[in-house]
Order: structure tokens, then sequence, then C-alpha cells
């Protein structure tokens, strides 16, 4: 994600805390040591083989530590679209809420320093004004993700906080939107929700999932259009294919995301994009990264999620539970099937933020992504 330089520093400064004391326990392997070494992905991206012919890991492997708590105070939402792995995974116990203080609770055990709350549709959570108020008490930064629709009607809850982003669900120009989320007129009532918020003086942010059948050219359209409206920032995300979700035809293969990704260099030099250029070039096909899942860990009406935002193993009672006992070196690209194709953000942006297969000149991006 791309933030204000006062965020950058404060997280720069948090991840150079863990690196320097990372907490011993969440650094065990649970699986036995030898065990994957044939499949493990993460050793090509490690050291050279010493002497002994064996990779040294690579030292961000293991040191583990949140940087993003995705909190989904509940999974109900008004819209049915397309992709969404959350409304069909959570079908059994869609009507039920995390209580607030269960959440904030959460945001404590974790201590992320920034909290993304989506679901569900976040403002469909009764107390949602409170928890931004109490998530942003604890000096955290909240991304709080959102279909658009209900915004016009509970922004009296919300005080804008220079710590505090809107981030709207846009697939794409009216047409390709209201297709994705199977209703008319959604984007009109995003788009009216983005204004509303701009024009009161809160940041907004875009999020678009790229899908198999996503016309670059018409995200590029898009980017267009919302910059009549000062929008912060923009996400993109390759779509992942969920087994909730059965429609094999809408999501992409690794190669698939690198075509798509191609020219997004084009799109960062005109466009306020949120995410690292380390990332970027990963989605690009020009720089390899290993899945750091536990740097953003979920909680949601079940308890922690392992293993990452995506897939569903198990749900732990505690955070410490979902980092000690989730076996995190079984997962990733050639560990799990389930992750072959897998390129989502919550997997890889960790990995660019921790340095991990870090470039020469890696710093000097950073800081020039930073600054614009
Ligand atoms: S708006 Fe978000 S939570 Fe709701 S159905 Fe669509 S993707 Fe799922
Ligand atoms: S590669 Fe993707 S699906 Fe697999 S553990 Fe990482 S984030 Fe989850």
């Amino acid at each position: 994600m791309r933030f204000p330089l006062s965020m950058t520093a404060g997280m720069a400064g948090y991840i150079f805390r863990n690196k320097m004391r990372p907490r011993r326990e969440w650094q065990q392997d649970s699986a036995a040591p030898g065990e994957n070494n044939g499949t493990n992905p993460f050793q090509i991206l490690h050291g050279q083989a010493g002497t002994s012919g064996r990779r040294t890991p690579h030292p961000m492997i293991r040191k583990r530590f949140p940087l993003v708590l995705m909190l989904e105070p509940l999974h109900a939402c008004n819209l049915t679209c397309t992709g969404c792995g959350r409304i069909r995974e959570y079908e059994p116990t869609i009507g039920q809420r995390v209580p607030l203080e269960e959440c904030l609770a959460a945001v404590d055990e974790c201590g992320a320093p920034m909290v993304s709350i989506c679901g569900g549709e976040p403002l469909m959570y009764p107390q949602i004004g409170q928890l931004t108020a109490g998530i942003l008490e604890r000096n955290k930064h909240v991304y709080l993700c959102t279909n658009g629709m209900y915004i016009v009607r509970r922004l009296h809850e919300f005080r804008p906080n220079r710590r505090f982003f809107f981030n709207i669900h846009l697939d794409g120009m009216e047409k390709t939107h209201d297709l994705c989320v199977e209703r008319d007129g959604v984007f009109r009532e995003a788009i009216a929700g983005l204004k509303a918020a701009k024009a009161a003086g809160f940041q907004v942010c875009t999020n678009t999932t790229v899908y198999k059948e996503t016309d670059m050219k018409e995200i590029e359209e898009l980017f267009a259009y919302l910059e009549q409206f000062g929008v912060d920032g923009h996400q993109l995300s390759p779509a992942y294919g969920y087994s909730a979700v059965d429609d094999r035809e809408i999501f992409m293969t690794r190669d698939d995301i690198h075509e798509k990704f191609k020219d997004i260099e084009r799109l960062m030099k005109r466009y306020p994009l949120n995410q690292t250029p380390p990332y970027l070039e990963f989605l690009q096909g020009t720089r390899d990264l290993p899945c750091t899942a536990w740097g953003t860990p979920t909680y949601n009406i079940k308890g922690w999620k392992g293993p990452c935002y995506l897939i569903t193993d198990a749900h732990y009672r505690t955070f410490e539970e979902l980092m000690t006992k989730t076996p995190w070196e079984s997962y990733g690209r050639g560990n799990d099937p389930r992750c072959e194709h897998c390129m989502a953000h919550c997997g890889y942006e960790p990995s660019a933020a921790l340095g991990i297969n870090a470039k020469p000149g890696d710093n000097l991006k950073m800081l020039t992504w930073a600054l614009r």
C-alpha cells in the first residue's frame, strides 16, 4: 500500500524494530527440519549454497511479525459480487457480527501498525464509527474497505484523520463495475459516496480487482476519470481463485497476471498507485517474491484465520496460536497447489515491504514512491 510519509516512516521504524528483535516463538517452523526441502520455493530466494551444499534461509523468512491486520467485523453484504469468496465461504455465519470490544481486543492482540477493516460490507456494522475511532485512538492507520454504497448515509459517524482512508471497491467503469457486482446503479452510488467523502475532507483510495476479463485500458480510463475527484491512491489486486467461488473462468494463472501487468510502469508514473514498486515488479514477472502471509493476519467471527486471507485451513482462538501453530513453511508456491497461481497482495506485499529478495536501487525506488 502507499502511505503518507509519516506513515511510511512509522512503518519503517516498526519493521526495523521487529527485524532487530523478532519474537522468538513466532519464528519456529512447525514442520520437522528437512521437510519440504525438495519443493520449498523460498530456497530459490535464499542465499547461495555453502560448502556443505545446503542453502541458508533468507534472513527475513524467519522474522515473522504482522504488518497489516485484516479485520472482518461481519461478512454480511448488500451485494453479491461474482468473484467474492467471503459471502460464500462464511454463508453459515453471515448474520453474525464480531462485538466491538472483541474487534478492538484483536487489534491490541495483534499489534500491527495498520488495520484494514473489510468484510462483508463494514458500513453495515452498527458501530463502525466507534470501531474506526477506537483503532485510530490506538495510533494505528485504518483503511476502511467498502463498496461505497452506504458512505453518504453514514459519513457523519466519522471524523477526517490523516491516518484514516476510505478504500472504495471499483472494478471498472460504470457498465463493467455494475456487471461485476451484479447490480445496476452501484457505480453511481459509489461515486456519490466518494465525492461526499472528499468534500467532507476525508482521504479516499480505490481498490480494483483484476480478473481474466479485465481490460487494462479500461482501468486506465477509470483512473483518468477518478482524477477529477482528487482520489488519494489506487490499489490493483489480481483476483485469487477461491475454492468457494465456482467460476474458474474469471481467475488468472501467473502467466495471465504477468501479461495483465506488463505495462504497469506507465500507470505507476501517471497515477498514485498504492502498491510498492517491488510488488508491482513481481506482478509484472520481473522479480520473484516468496509468500509471507503472516504479515497480513485476518480476524473474523470464527477467530484468527490461517494461513491467510484467502485460504482457510483453520481458525485459531488467539493470535499467538495463529503465529505458532500455522505450518507457514507448508504454504507458498510449490508447497501447496492452492498457492500455485496466487500473487495476491496479502501474501506478497509484506515480502516487498520487508525487503526480501531486494535488489540494488530498491531503497531509492521506495523513497521516490513514498515522496510522490
Ligand atoms: S462488495 Fe465486497 S464483500 Fe460485498 S459481495 Fe462484493 S466483494 Fe463481497
Ligand atoms: S501464496 Fe497466497 S494463497 Fe498461498 S498462503 Fe500465500 S497468500 Fe495464501
